[in-house]
């Protein structure tokens, strides 16, 4: 057990005095879903406009109370991030990127019109908690303690103005492995009619309205038996941007790797960024651009797109095997994929990027980028 930073003891503890038992514990641990069980505790922090950050604490994991007329609950101010604990081998606790994650965390605020959190507070929260609910860190293969910090408007007042009074918390749930029966490429639904964000507006924050409005063509999408939506741009409807909560690459057949560029309304996720570097670092020739629908359609008909891939901190690399809209259904990979069309196995740059990712992150392999950041 290591002692906690400044930053994670200014967190006052107040301990849940009734913790899940160790059974409890246990069983949970012995099955693991994304998001349904929750740690003992959570961490808060409030921001008043007149005193600013204050109340550090750690306190049992339980509801909120919360006045009916709270802005959040009427005009959705609010944003948040998501990120891992990671245990390594020797039991040590490590996350991954946890700077980038605080950065992004005020620039979601920053568009929201949210006070920015400091660093050393975002930081801090995660040390105190994960300390106190250190025994919730999985250790079974491919499983983390995913970790949910959020804020949002909590003063009483429905006029439409930023808030005055705002709540920042940390949730913790312990996940396994994303695909427990291995990786499984997954069919993508493009949304027509249906866009996620349009220029000018929050598609680079994080924060729910983005998802609220990704629901119903994530609904159809469903419907035609595919698991994801994939989203084209607002203002032309004719270039790739994102999925409703992952990134999109693109692998050819001479092995460029191509994603949509950062456009204003694509959010920058930090697998992105990181599986960037990555290719970039083994001389893989890698373009941010344009891309249109149009040309992966082609591509992945006649086979000069090779394998497509979706990235996010929660599935890390997901192979994506199919791309179907109303007047389209193509497969992608004709050479890997065996089986029926959704089937299949995981392109090779795909499941290698994924691999390579994920020792980093494990400690399984060196960490050359000084990406992993030792909590516990
Ligand atoms: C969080 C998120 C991502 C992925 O970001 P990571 O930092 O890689 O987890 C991609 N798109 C959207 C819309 C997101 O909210």
């Amino acid at each position: 057990m290591t002692t906690l930073t400044e930053a994670g003891a200014a967190f006052a503890l107040h301990r849940n005095p009734n913790p899940a038992s160790d059974a409890v514990r246990a069983k949970a641990l012995s099955d693991l879903k994304f998001g349904t069980v929750f740690t003992d505790h959570m961490a808060r922090v409030t921001w008043t406009r007149e005193g600013g950050w204050a109340d550090r604490r750690v306190e049992p994991y339980g509801p909120l109370s919360l006045d009916p007329a709270a802005a959040v609950l009427h005009y959705a101010q609010e944003v948040f991030e998501g990120l891992k604990a990671y245990k390594h081998a020797d039991g040590s606790i490590w996350l991954f990127r946890p700077d980038a994650n605080a950065e992004r965390f005020q620039a979601s605020a920053r568009r929201l019109a949210l006070p920015e959190l400091p660093s050393e507070d975002f930081l801090g929260s995660i040390e105190a908690l994960v300390a106190v609910d250190r025994a919730w860190v999985p250790d079974a293969d491919e499983s983390s303690l995913y970790l949910r910090p959020f804020m949002f408007a909590s003063e009483a007042f429905i006029g439409v103005r930023p808030a005055h009074v705002i709540d920042y918390l940390l949730i913790a749930s312990p996940v396994g492995p994303y695909f427990t029966t291995g990786v499984k490429p997954v069919s993508i639904w493009v949304a027509q009619g249906f866009h996620r964000a349009g220029p000018g507006g929050t598609g680079a924050a994080k924060t729910g309205g983005n998802y609220a409005s990704s629901l119903v063509p994530q609904s159809v999408a469903y419907q035609n038996g595919c698991q994801q939506v994939l989203f084209t741009d607002a203002a032309t409807d004719t270039y790739l941007e994102e999925l409703g909560g992952m990134n999109l690459f693109l692998v050819r057949k001479d092995g460029t790797v191509e994603t949509p560029r950062l456009s204003g309304t694509i959010l920058e996720g930090i697998t992105r960024h990181s599986v960037l570097r990555l290719l970039e670092d083994q001389d893989v020739k890698v373009v941010e651009r344009d891309i249109s629908l149009a040309e992966l359609r082609e591509g992945a008909a006649d086979g000069d797109v090779a394998e497509v891939f979706a990235c996010g901190t929660a599935a890390v690399l997901t192979p994506v095997a199919r791309l179907k809209g109303p007047s389209f259904d193509v497969t992608v990979g004709h050479e890997t994929a065996g089986g029926g069309a959704g089937e299949g196995t995981a392109g090779e740059v795909t499941t290698r990027i994924r691999r390579e990712l994920m020792d980093i992150q494990y400690g399984r392999a060196a960490d050359p980028y000084g990406w992993m950041r030792r909590i516990g």
